[in-house]
């Protein structure tokens, strides 16, 4: 502990530039990392230093406690900011760092390690009071107790992965045997339990902050009910479910969740709430989350500078901030809807993001950049604020529209779609969402050929085909002038 005065970020895309734009204005130093597919990336532009991690694999390197230990140590980092994914909720990373005498910007190592195992934080937090969905271990001998459905999960899973949904007792035992398979592959870890399904609930989390003093505050909720996959798409903030009680009793006890493990640094407590309002602690995700921007929005504070302070040894920067008005993010991701939301790749041709003072870009992307398969496909963070939820709607709609990305399919359409999907608009939200509103992955058809065309020709002379009229017969053949058919 003591000053930080340069930063490795073990990281890469986005959220390595975003942590940047925070240190470099307090005069910290950046050492920047990157894979052989990532030379050109624009963290790497950005940061004062850069090393290079040999191969393209996310284990080969971003995923390579050693060479990063290296690069800290080559350049003179005094400190590690983890981003998120990659090695951010690994323990053992976060204990490495400190044995090197690095300052890693997080929580403790043992906080991480005992939040990461979902059944043993499940325990801490049923003992702390704290509600919790109830579950049992996977060798229970009856499951009838918690009634079915049921959810299969693993106890290292995370961003959505290795969870299984049972509905028939008598297919529990191959869902367990295949979830602990799966979570052995995916986590080195096959611990699985088994969980109550709660039916249509919406997921709603609490950041909370804590500091080496002991105190720890919670900043607010974040709704982050619309998920494919069991991962968040759009998050928004304040939850339009919340009521002033519920939302006390949650911050509550999210707070309480942060205590009870004498939690330090960013952390984010996620919890399900039902259609009666019961809410159910899920887990604490021991970092920065994708969806920090629509916190920062409505607060006017900038959570990585907090980060920074706090694991500097300073108290909490913050003086029980009250939020303003409305924010909401969508994540852009290179996949199609249509396709159950495959990851697509490509090479991104043209690149515009929209701009407006009430609208925030959290990219790591550029005209030119290859999106491939080795890496998490999202391409940005979108979020807008406004003085109210419809305004932030309106704002919304506003930079979907203006957002330009071509080259690669990506969701855009999709989440433009549902920003005017009546029940999105109502605030009728639960992490099911999409699964019951299919229209809202239906492509309607493109542009015919001759507009396609016409639409290139104004591209390609700058516009001063605009006004041309297209003659009803022969198309644009008959009268583009200087521009050849080849
Ligand atoms: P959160 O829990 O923060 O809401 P996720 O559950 O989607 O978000 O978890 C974080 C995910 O972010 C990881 O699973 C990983 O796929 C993805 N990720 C990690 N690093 C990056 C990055 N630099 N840029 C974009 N996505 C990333
Ligand atoms: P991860 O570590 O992968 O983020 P979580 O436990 O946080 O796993 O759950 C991710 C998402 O899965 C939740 O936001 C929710 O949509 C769904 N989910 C998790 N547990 C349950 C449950 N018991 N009932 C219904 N949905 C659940
Ligand atoms: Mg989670």
């Amino acid at each position: 502990m003591g000053v930080i005065r340069k930063v490795l970020i073990a990281n890469r895309g986005e959220i390595a530039v975003r942590i940047m734009q925070t240190l470099q204005p307090m005069g910290i130093g950046t050492v920047a990392v990157y894979s052989d597919a990532d030379r050109d990336a624009p963290h790497v532009a950005l940061a004062a230093e850069a090393f290079h991690l040999e191969g393209v694999s996310a284990a080969d390197t971003y995923l390579r406690v050693d060479r990063l230990l290296e690069a800290a140590r080559r350049f003179g980092a005094d400190a590690v900011h983890p981003g998120y994914g990659f090695l951010s909720e690994n323990a053992a990373f976060a204990r490495a760092c400190r044995d090197a005498g690095l300052t890693f910007i997080g929580p403790a190592p043992e906080v991480i390690e005992l939040l990461g195992d979902k059944v043993r934080s499940k325990e801490i937090m049923r003992a702390a009071g704290v509600p919790v969905v109830p579950s049992l271990p996977s060798d229970a001998v009856n499951f009838d107790t918690l009634g079915y459905p049921l959810l299969v999960k693993a106890a290292a899973g995370g961003g959505g992965k290795g969870m299984r949904r049972v509905d028939d007792p008598r297919h529990l035992a191959d869902a367990l045997a295949a979830a602990s398979r799966e979570a052995e592959k995916a986590f080195g870890n096959g611990q699985v339990f088994v969980e109550k399904y709660i039916e249509h609930p919406r997921h709603i989390e609490f950041q909370i902050f804590g500091d080496d003093q002991g105190r720890v505050i919670d900043l607010h909720e974040r709704e982050c009910s619309i998920q494919r996959r069991h991962q968040k798409v759009v998050e928004e903030t304040p939850s339009p479910a919340l009521t002033p009680g519920l939302r006390a009793r949650m911050a509550e006890a999210a707070v309480k969740a942060g205590q009870a493990v004498r939690y330090t640094n960013a952390g984010t407590v996620e919890f399900i709430v039902d259609a009666d309002g019961s809410f159910y602690f899920l887990e604490v995700n021991t970092r920065l989350q994708v969806e920090h921007p629509i916190t920062e929005w409505v607060l006017a504070e900038d959570l990585v500078r907090a980060q920074i302070r706090v694991a500097q040894g300073e108290p909490l920067p913050f003086d029980n901030p009250t939020p303003r008005g409305h924010a909401l993010e969508c994540r852009i991701y290179a996949e199609e809807p249509a396709r159950s939301f495959l990851p697509s790749t490509g090479t991104v041709q043209c690149y515009r993001p929209p701009q407006a003072p009430w609208v925030r870009v959290d990219t790591g992307i550029e005209k030119g950049s290859d999106i491939g398969v080795h890496y998490d496909p999202m391409i940005a963070k979108l979020s807008v604020w406004g003085p109210d939820r419809s305004v932030a709607l309106e704002r919304m709609r506003w930079a979907l529209d203006q957002y330009v990305v071509l080259g690669v399919s990506h969701n855009i359409p999709f989440l433009r779609r549902l920003m005017d999907e009546p029940d999105f608009i109502a605030g009728r939200l639960h992490t099911q969402f999409i699964d019951t509103h299919p229209d809202l992955l239906k492509t309607p058809p493109g542009p015919d050929d001759d507009t396609l065309l016409v639409a290139a020709l104004a591209f390609s002379t700058g516009g001063a085909a605009r006004a041309v009229e297209v003659p009803s017969a022969g198309g644009p053949f008959e009268w583009a002038g200087g521009w050849r058919n080849t």
